[in-house]
């Protein structure tokens, strides 16, 4: 963090150079010793601080001033930096309005004016002040500030964005914290709509897109280069680890991710069957974990941008990107494993991220303190955001649609789920309905058996219903099954005489290669890929051998006779 600032006004200019060089002699090297000429860029230059986040210790404002007098301002600096000392400069005529002020506007001094020498006149009242300044200090959070509304959609978007790109932010509810209402009307924002996002700089966005909001945050969103040996979509465990081998095995490798690195791994509590954590670890920590390690290599990591398009020529896959530009390489892995799977009920277009959440349990834990909340499903991800939205949440219910969580949940998951009091579990049940119009208010759940329907009141909603590929952008391209899961070496679909239509390499496909030669398929998105971190990372790591395979040119596994229609 910056320096405390230590601010003197003075219309004078002799009065305010001689001020200014006594405080910076003594107060230099520990404070930012700032200055103004008047009143008004006093609360100009007080204003743009406390939007960037910076710390006053201590104002020093002459009384005698035209326009705004130094009590005046000092009312008005009150509201901005109401923690501040507050000292006085005034002639032997202004006494009676600095007594008053002691009061008025908390003044915790008043100086005579001249205060030569300083060692004897000045220091001393300000070393003491500043002292206890310093003793009741806390030091401003420093990162991005975000004001909105607790239920917006809007809000939530830019707050998961930030969260899983594991960017320090601060929420102020616009409903319930004075302080949201008097920062945005500081950054002149008190007409713009909400969310406002305030940068760590001091400058704000009025409801941002989430390229907008990256491109100021300062994430990489274009590529250095338009080539690289190896480009890999999709940062998740399985991406993660094909950029950690493909970039130390000397390949220049690049990422692209559509959201935020570590995909639906970062959006886990807790992961505690991962190989070499005994305690467990958050997928967030994992996620930064694996991002250092690719960035230490030299891997590149564009996010947030998606892949839209694929084409591959002369030997090159081509991949548009979402804003239109294009990079290109000589080998490829597609690691873009599933997304959630949508609640299709009446309300829950109306109602995403305004009270229905997918995933995003770490996100909105804290906003459901002393809630009731709901989780739909009965999976090991379920399980997991239940425990952990239990510890904020005044109750949370599963809504299971099976029998028994037995079928679809780990022994360990469902013995610590009994365990706690506030989580309880509703088997045999499904969402019918959501009902709300700002925000989720309320939630229909049917009962299997007698298809009776209760309404029960509810703020919030976590879905786990599963998930599916989203490979849209491939399918004419890449083999894909009825789902949208890629298709990869032993699964390629083969004509009668064994022959892959269109294959054009001198040997067979790789185990995870597609049915275009260099093109490989790895974790949750390849077709009968076993759905757990484990297997993500080793897929990823197992792709990049076949990468080297495929760069070092026709090499075994040699085609076979019938195959190679010879
Ligand atoms: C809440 C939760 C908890 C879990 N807990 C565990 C656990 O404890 N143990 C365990 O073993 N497994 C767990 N899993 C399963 C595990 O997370 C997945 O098997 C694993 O993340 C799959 O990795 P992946 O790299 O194949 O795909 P994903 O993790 O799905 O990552 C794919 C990435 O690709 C990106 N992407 C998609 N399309 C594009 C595009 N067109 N352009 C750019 N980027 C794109 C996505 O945004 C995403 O970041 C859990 C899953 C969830 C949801």
């Amino acid at each position: 963090m910056d320096k405390p600032v230590v601010f003197a006004v003075d219309d004078e200019p002799s009065v305010l150079a001689a001020v200014t060089r006594d405080l910076r002699r003594h107060y230099g090297s520990d404070y930012n010793i700032m200055r103004a000429a008047s009143g008004a860029d006093a609360i100009e230059a007080l204003r743009e601080l406390r939007l960037a986040n910076q710390a006053v210790a201590l104002l020093l404002v002459d009384q005698r001033m035209p326009e705004m007098t130094g009590v005046e301002l000092l009312r008005e600096a009150l509201g901005i930096f109401p923690d501040a000392k507050r000292v006085l400069l005034t002639a032997y005529a202004d006494t009676d309005a600095a007594i008053r002020a002691i009061n008025e506007v908390r003044l915790d001094h008043y100086l005579m004016k001249p205060w030569h020498p300083p060692e004897e006149l000045l220091y001393p009242v300000l070393d003491d002040l500043l002292d206890d300044w310093q003793a009741n200090f806390q030091p401003a959070f420093e990162g991005v500030r975000v004001i909105g509304h607790k239920w917006s959609a809007d809000g939530h978007r830019v707050r998961d964005f930030l969260a899983r790109n594991l960017i320090p932010y601060r929420w102020l509810d616009i409903e319930s914290d004075a302080e949201a209402v008097e920062l945005r009307s500081l950054a002149g924002a008190a007409e713009e709509p909400l969310p406002v996002v305030i940068l760590p700089d001091g400058t704000s966005l009025s409801r941002p897109t989430i390229a907008g909001l990256a491109e100021r945050i300062g994430l990489h969103t274009r590529a250095v280069s338009e080539t690289y040996d190896l480009i890999v979509v999709g940062t998740g465990p399985a991406g993660l680890a094909s950029a950690v081998y493909g970039a130390s095995e000397g390949l220049r490798t690049l990422l692209i991710e559509r959201e935020a690195p570590g995909g639906q791994a970062g959006t886990s509590s807790s992961i505690e069957n991962y190989l070499g954590f005994p305690v467990g670890l958050s997928g967030a920590d994992l996620a930064r974990r694996a991002v250092a390690q690719a960035r230490r290599f030299g891997a590149e990591i564009l996010t947030p941008m998606e892949a839209v398009r694929l084409e591959s020529r002369d030997g090159y896959h081509v991949v548009t990107l979402s804003d239109g530009s294009t990079v290109a390489s000589q080998a490829l892995i597609v690691a873009t494993g599933v997304s959630y799977r949508l609640l299709d009920v009446p309300g829950a277009d109306r109602l995403a991220g305004s009270g229905l959440f997918y995933g995003a349990a770490i996100t909105e834990a804290l906003g459901v303190k002393d809630q009731d909340v709901f989780v739909v499903g009965g999976g090991n991800s379920a399980g997991q955001a239940a425990l952990y939205l239990a510890r904020y949440a005044k109750s949370v219910t599963m809504l299971v649609r099976g029998p028994a969580l037995a079928e679809t949940m780990s022994q360990y998951l469902i013995e610590r789920i009994n365990e706690i009091e506030n989580l309880s579990v509703r088997t045999g049940v499904a969402v019918s309905e959501l009902h709300g119009e700002q925000s989720l208010e309320e939630i229909s759940i049917r009962e299997a058996d007698s298809g009776a329907v209760s309404r029960v009141p509810g703020r919030a909603v976590f879905v786990f219903i599963g998930a599916a590929p989203r490979t849209e952008w491939l399918s004419g391209t890449l083999q894909l099954d009825p789902q949208g899961y890629i298709l990869a070496g032993p699964d390629l679909e083969r004509d009668r005489s064994k022959r892959l239509n269109g294959w054009l390499a001198q040997r067979e496909p790789f185990w995870l290669e597609t049915n275009i030669p260099g093109v490989f398929a790895a974790g949750d998105v390849r077709r009968r890929s076993t759905k757990r971190i484990a297997s993500a990372v080793g897929e990823g790591a197992m792709a990049v051998q076949f990468v080297h395979q495929h760069l070092r040119g026709p090499a075994a596994p040699q085609r076979p006779a019938q195959a190679a229609g010879t």
